[in-house]
């Protein structure tokens, strides 16, 4: 039947009458028969006329009533037609109205086009069905006959509101999805907010888009909203044309997108490159002030070494969760990369308060995470920095939140520090000192002292250390303490560590040619042992020939055994394999779970200088270590002997050596006399 337009002109009136028993449908219709204008029936849920007037029989072309009831109308309706047809007799049910639209109608398959009023009609068996009069034929402007049949057809939204009441007008896709007439512009809003935006944009420039959610017969759904201030052609009176698109599946599968790009995937918190956007933007909005938190784990390797990766991931995601439990909501967490992350804090804060919202911060993300029936105890660091963006950039405000950081590491770690500028001046000359030292490698600056090592039975130096040294060009010999700690941290140690290897390996080839039997132990930092190619520049000295490996002993600290150990026991077996000697310095200071001892090929132990300086009071903890040296074969040096007592109390307790300043302090090996030059 009915493929048609609607030109909606709007209700026309609420002066329908509904008939609910069966004579008064009768009767209401039979005063339609008289009616000169076509008027039927139509029975919506079976897609049939009921009762025509003869004037509708002629219209749709039917010989008779009967004729025009036996049609089966649904045959060529569009599935946009047949929605409609429903959405009125949903309208019907619901209120008593009337209304007129353009429709064109196709008796036969012809078009016809003519203005239709509709209203409710209760049918003999109590269902709600359609009353249908032809007003007039419409002009046939080709034009206006397309316009009025998309607008049917579209699946566009489209709608009249009155400004401050219900729908003047919906196109079948607006009715059937965002609502009946009787909806008000306002109550589309799921959001009043978008309303209120919305409503102040119209006020102002008279038309407005946004994305918005809105409340549909389907749910809340997002849609790209064009609203347009116009006033009513029938009334005259202002109203909001509107044009909707429903935009969920798009904006969903932005946002996921957009999620993705923003996000890291291992902990969910953002990630930098939506942290540079963030803070561009912030740099816009002049008055916003933040702080900015930034924070590692403490030891974060030794856990990935000791638990494995999978452990590592879950502890990072632990504390991601932790640090969004405490944060306010429009703060931020970031991942910076690797175990780092960064908290930017939107609060124009004082500094008592920076203080105590990083204490609470702090508090809670330090603590023990179990995974399974393991608990890995995790502390962080944490350096603090006020942030403005619109003075300062990103990349800066997090150095110095770095250099905070860097401060609450070298004070022992699990701790967090806020950033002064006395700080930064340091980290300036810190970075001044590592291009010194940069420069200093390159002109191969940095020399060897040696200090002996005797043999307290024979008395004979036997072996000797070397502890490096910066010649530097203005401040003479500088020592290991003030620039050691420095290469670590920025990775300059490799450099440096190969400079020493070859100038002691280079030393002990020079006594080996001239028949010297002297044993030389070179110092390997942590950070060396874990680099690769230690074994690799090891392995290559050792294949030189005559080089004595079996004379050169690597001092490692107890800090290097920290971490997976049978990977470092394997790597360690390694280099004895090659025939070089493996000591443990500052024995004592560090590690506290001893089992390594067994599990390493070891053979000496130097006793830290701080049990010697403390003789005879620590005398039970050396004899212990004396006893143990013996049981495992390994040598037993006593570090830092100063005084007779020392030396007399080590002898007497059968300790193998002692090296220290009673002896001998560590000198260029011309200053130290025999025949070790
Ligand atoms: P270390 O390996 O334990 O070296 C012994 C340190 O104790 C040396 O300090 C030495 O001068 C000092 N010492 C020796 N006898 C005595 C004594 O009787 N009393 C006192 N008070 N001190 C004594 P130095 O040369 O300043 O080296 C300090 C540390 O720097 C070394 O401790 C070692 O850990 C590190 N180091 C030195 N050279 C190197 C190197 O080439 N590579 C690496 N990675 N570290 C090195
Ligand atoms: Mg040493
Ligand atoms: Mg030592």
């Amino acid at each position: 039947m009915h493929a048609k337009k609607a030109k909606s002109e709007g209700d026309i009136s609420n002066t329908d009458h509904l008939a609910s028993d069966a004579h008064a449908v009768l009767d209401l219709f039979s005063g339609a028969r008289n009616l000169s204008t076509p008027v039927w029936v139509y029975d919506v849920d079976n897609c049939r006329v009921v009762y025509a007037n003869a004037q509708a029989c002629k219209m749709w072309q039917a010989e008779s009533e009967e004729d025009l009831c036996s049609r089966d109308m649904s045959k060529g309706m569009s599935s946009t037609v047949a929605k409609r047809l429903k959405q009125y007799q949903a309208d019907f049910i619901e209120r008593q109205t009337t209304f007129r639209e353009m429709w064109t109608l196709y008796p036969n398959g012809e078009p016809v086009s003519s203005s239709v009023a509709f209203r409710g009609f209760r049918l003999p068996d109590g269902r709600m069905a359609m009353q249908c009069e032809v007003l007039e034929r419409a002009s046939d402007e080709p034009d206006n006959l397309r316009s009025a049949e998309a607008l049917l057809h579209t699946d566009v939204k489209i709608a009249l509101f009155e400004l401050d009441g219900p729908a003047l007008y919906m196109n079948p896709a607006a009715r059937n999805s965002i609502g009946g007439p009787s909806k008000s512009f306002q109550q589309l809003f799921v959001d009043s907010k978008d309303y209120h935006v919305m409503m102040f944009e119209l006020d102002g420039s008279g038309e407005h888009r946004m994305v918005a959610r809105v409340t549909t017969a389907s749910g809340k759904h997002w849609f790209d909203l064009s609203a347009k201030l116009c006033s009513d052609a029938v009334t005259g009176q202002p109203a909001v044309l509107l044009t909707a698109f429903d935009v969920s599946e798009l904006k969903i599968a932005r946002d996921k997108a957009r999620y993705l790009a923003d996000r890291d995937q291992l902990t969910g918190c953002y990630n930098r490159a939506f942290m540079h956007r963030l803070v561009e933007d912030l740099a816009n909005a002049s008055e916003v002030r933040c702080t900015l938190l930034y924070f590692d784990v403490d030891r974060f390797k030794n856990v990935n070494d000791t638990f494995g990766h999978e452990a590592g991931d879950n502890v990072l995601r632990e504390l991601a969760l932790r640090a969004q439990q405490v944060i306010g909501p429009e703060d931020i967490v970031v991942r910076l990369g690797g175990d780092e992350f960064a908290i930017l804090l939107y609060e124009d804060a004082d500094y008592v308060h920076v203080h105590q919202k990083a204490k609470v911060l702090f508090c809670n993300l330090s603590g023990p995470v179990r995974i399974g029936a393991t608990s890995i105890d995790v502390n962080v660091s944490m350096g603090i920095a006020d942030f403005t963006p619109a003075q300062t950039d990103f990349e800066s405000a997090l150095r110095q939140a770095d250099i905070a950081l860097y401060h609450s590491k070298r004070e022992g770690r699990n701790r967090y520090t806020i950033y002064t500028s006395e700080m930064g001046a340091a980290a300036l000359d810190r970075a001044r000192f590592k291009t010194e030292i940069e420069s200093a490698l390159k002109q191969r600056d940095f020399v060897l002292h040696y200090q002996p090592r005797i043999d307290l039975r024979s008395g004979n130096v036997v072996s000797m250390e070397g502890l490096v040294r910066w010649k530097h060009p203005e401040k003479g010999i500088v020592g290991p303490d003030n620039f050691i700690p420095i290469c670590e941290e920025t990775g300059l140690i490799d450099s440096l560590g190969q400079q020493v290897l070859e100038i002691g390996f280079e030393q002990a080839m020079k006594w080996q040619d001239a028949g010297e039997y002297m044993h030389l132990s070179l110092n390997i930092s942590p950070r060396q042992f874990a680099d690769e190619r230690l074994t690799d520049m090891l392995a290559s000295f050792a294949r030189k020939p005559g080089f004595p490996t079996d004379r050169i002993e690597l001092e490692i600290t107890e800090n290097v055994l920290i971490g997976d150990l049978d990977d470092i026991a394997s790597k360690l077996k390694t280099i004895t394999d090659m025939g070089y000697r493996i000591a443990i310095d500052d024995f004592g200071t560090g590690y506290s779970n001893l089992s390594y001892i067994s599990r390493i090929p070891l053979s000496c132990i130097k006793i830290d200088q701080s049990f010697v300086s403390q003789l005879p009071k620590s005398g039970p903890i050396i004899r212990l270590i004396l006893s143990l040296g013996k049981q495992i074969g390994a040598t037993i040096v006593a570090e830092g002997v100063e005084t007779q007592d020392q030396y007399d109390w080590l002898s007497r307790h059968h300790c193998d050596q002692i090296q220290g300043f009673f002896i001998a302090r560590p000198a260029p090996l011309d200053e130290l006399g025999g025949d070790t030059g």
